[in-house]
């Protein structure tokens, strides 16, 4: 057991810029450990990460906002406050902040995460509502 005392000394927000689209900012909750990594996560409108997978899943939570979550095959799904999302193994994937909105969700990430391409602005839905 460890507890992590929020925003310990020295934590820094990371400016996520190398598989993201647009501005994105990364806060850290608890690094990793037993290969479980939780990091708060903002997205400026119309942010949004790459697409990629992660070995032994993800939860979303969204805490702020609202956003796209998009399944490589499915259209984007709609996410705000309160919504709950299970990633599950190595499904393709890219998450963001409606172009209307910013978003913000707690991420807890299994095992590694692998970055692809970024998601081409025709792919992004457009709506502004
Ligand atoms: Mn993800």
């Amino acid at each position: 057991m460890k507890v992590f005392h929020g925003r310990e000394q020295g934590a820094l927000s990371d400016h996520r810029t190398a598989t993201f689209t647009g501005t994105v900012w990364a806060d850290p909750v608890m690094p990793a450990t037993d290969n479980v990594t939780i990091n708060d996560v903002f997205f400026s409108p119309g942010g949004r990460t790459y697409w990629h997978t992660h070995e032994q899943g993800q939860v979303l939570q969204v805490t702020a906002g609202k956003g796209w979550i998009c399944q490589e095959g499915h259209a984007p799904q709609e996410i705000r406050t309160g919504d709950v999302v299970w990633i599950g193994p190595h499904e393709r994937h890219w998450h963001g902040a409606a172009e209307g909105s910013f978003m913000i969700h707690t991420a807890t990430s299994i095992g590694k995460t692998m970055w692809a391409e970024a998601v081409a602005d025709k792919d992004y839905p457009s709506t502004k509502d």
